[in-house]
Parts: C-alpha cells; structure tokens; sequence
C-alpha cells in the first residue's frame, strides 16, 4: 500500500488512477483533489 501525501490516506497503488511523477517515483493520491494539491506545491510534502 502506499501513502497520500497530502491526507495520509492509505491507499492501494493497483486502484487509484490518480498518480503523479515526482524524482522518479511514482505518488498515488485518493483523488484528482490530492494530486491537484499536490502538483501545486509538490515541495511541500517529503516523498
Ligand atoms: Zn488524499
């Protein structure tokens, strides 16, 4: 499972469609609203 960073949801990789690319790792979000979030101001959350 991974984590959202942005709500610290779990959140499992094989059913979210939300992702982001981040230093070459992938970051999965429970939804578009997180990724939005999250692609705003990505230097806010450690990957
Ligand atoms: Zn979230």
């Amino acid at each position: 499972m991974a984590v959202d960073p942005v709500c610290k949801m779990t959140v499992d990789p094989s059913k979210t469609k939300h992702t982001s690319q981040r230093a070459g790792k992938t970051i999965y979000f429970c939804s578009a609203h997180c990724k939005t979030i999250f692609d705003k101001n990505p230097d806010k959350y450690p990957t």
